[in-house]
């Protein structure tokens, strides 16, 4: 499901077999065939990454996956996790042999049934080189077996599965799939999933989408829990939640599953993680009147253990949260912030990283909006209490959010002044256009990727204005761009919306 970023390289494949050998093709001499000159398709090697500007090596040519299974063992005790994960893919050109991004130890790999030779290469690259050559337009099915401790799996020092003392959260962004399953690890190749993990009775599992059947006993005292998620997923936004978890079913208003999870470990956060996360399909149905149709199958939302994620995530159908939102009583806006990705993120997924302003603007801007509805301070309060409260002379000014730099994805600018950059959106365009924009966006892309630069094209359509100035100054120049009313803003600092304080607890957490 993946739109290649680059052009294809002109090949024209003789039979089909993927065997033609270099030189001239054999048709060269028939009559009529004339220039310009077709090369022979010779099987290459798939691209080791797919040439994202902030990270080149994310993902991998050759080939477009369509689904994965995911069938795995998990044991807290030991952190030890094993298991065999199957991919359905297909290949976008003649392969001698191709790469998948992952870290766990590789125990074999066959494709199409044959067995494939593997070496591992730079941080998270797995080659994978096949008996048989594949040719353009092939049904793959790769089978890896794997097995590894992911705590104790490091790259650079760092590992993005999070331990806890009942269990593990397989949560994080961008860099997440690498130590569970291994994948073409970048959004713009998007699949569907089945995930199993047979775990000791009494230990919950949780992911994405739905339940296809109640967890199976297995034997030796083990069951396993199954998930399936039918829309289209970028990789990392597939998760898993492993621990001791009190799981709340119900219907939301729109007939759709809502499977809520609530790690035992919150203690006294209990209530406050539910007061917030039970509202849900409440705020998905609010979202859907402003964005357009919620663009999946289920609902959700996981409270994480206290000694897991910081942060919250908008893991598709089910974002997870971790436990510092509570610690102040509900937050309603990260609840917000997570489920406005279902459709600014998850279903309209950046084509590169550098766009992420696409997730994290619109998220934020979507906090300001239910700040507006709920009555405790509009989209303009919080604008100049959020303008005001960044002094010009400030390091948070200097990154601009639509090129914040690879290592500054998640900066405070990408959230605050991304929002900041919708809300003036709104003003220059007014009302109407805006919020025609916004569903018009989330249908032209739905389950896909996009561009800044093609928002700003919609954006231009429906106002009927050249918004060029627009962007370069709120989204790709440093510096505090320039407000009307922002001298007298100067003199008479505006006073503090009601949600400011939620606001801004929960951006502390998010932006880091
Ligand atoms: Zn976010």
């Amino acid at each position: 499901m993946r739109r290649v970023l680059r052009a294809a390289v002109a090949a024209v494949t003789l039979t089909g077999a993927g065997t033609m050998v270099a030189g001239t093709p054999a048709h060269a001499a028939l009559p009529g065939w004339g220039r310009p000159t077709v090369t022979a398709a010779v099987p290459q090697p798939g691209d080791p990454g797919l040439g994202d500007t902030y990270f080149p090596d994310y993902g991998n040519g050759g080939y477009d996956v369509e689904h994965y299974d995911v069938r795995l063992r998990y044991d807290p005790g030991t952190d030890r996790l094993s298991g065999t994960t199957t991919i359905l893919a297909r290949a976008t050109q003649d392969l001698s042999r191709f790469n998948l991004d992952f870290l766990l130890d590789v125990e074999s790999v066959r494709v199409n049934g044959w067995a494939a030779t593997t070496r591992t290469e730079g941080a998270h690259e797995l080659v994978v080189t096949p008996s048989r050559t594949i040719t353009k337009g092939q049904d793959l099915t790769i089978v890896v077996r794997y097995a590894g401790v992911p705590s104790e799996t490091e790259v650079g020092g760092y590992t993005g599965w999070t331990r806890t003392d009942d269990g593990a959260l397989a949560v994080n962004e961008p860099e997440s799939a690498w130590w569970w399953f291994p994948s073409n690890d970048h959004p713009l190749d998007k699949a569907t999933y089945d995930v199993s993990v047979s775990v000791p009775t009494g230990v919950e599992v949780v992911s994405n989408g739905v339940q296809p059947r109640p967890p199976l006993a297995e034997a030796g005292n083990r069951s396993r829990w199954s998930w399936r998620t039918t829309s289209p997923t970028a990789t990392y936004l597939a998760f898993l939640a492993i621990g001791q978890y009190d799981i709340v079913t119900d219907t939301a208003p729109n007939g759709q599953p809502v499977v809520n999870a609530y790690s035992t470990s919150l203690g006294e956060l209990a209530p406050a993680a539910r007061a917030s996360i039970e509202r849900t399909a409440e705020i998905v149905a609010w979202a859907s009147g402003i964005f357009g149709p919620y663009p999946f199958e289920a609902q959700g939302g996981v409270a994480g253990p206290v000694d897991g994620i910081t942060f919250a995530l908008e893991t598709q159908t089910r974002p997870v949260y971790g436990p510092g939102f509570w610690r102040r009583g509900s937050n309603t806006s990260v609840v917000v912030h997570e489920n406005a990705h279902q459709w600014f993120g998850d279903s309209v997924s950046v084509a590169r990283w550098q766009d992420i302003w696409l997730n994290e603007g619109f998220a934020s801007y979507a906090e300001w909006l239910w700040s507006e509805e709920q009555g405790e301070g509009t989209a303009q309060e919080l604008f100049d209490f959020t303008y005001a409260s960044y002094p010009e002379d400030s390091e948070f000014w200097q990154v601009p959010p639509g090129d914040p730099g690879a290592g500054r994805i998640f900066d405070d600018a990408v959230y605050d002044r991304g929002a900041m950059a919708l809300h003036q959106l709104r003003l220059a365009v007014g009302d109407d256009a805006f919020f025609e924009i916004l569903p018009a966006w989330t249908a032209a892309h739905r389950h896909g990727n996009a561009t800044i630069a093609q928002f700003q094209a919609l954006a231009e359509r429906i106002s009927g204005l050249d918004l060029t100035d627009f962007f370069t100054t709120w989204l790709f120049t440093a510096g505090r761009p320039d407000v009307p009313g922002s001298a007298a803003r100067k003199a008479a600092p505006p006073v503090e919306p009601k949600s400011w304080a939620k606001i801004r607890e929960a951006h502390r957490l998010l932006a880091h």
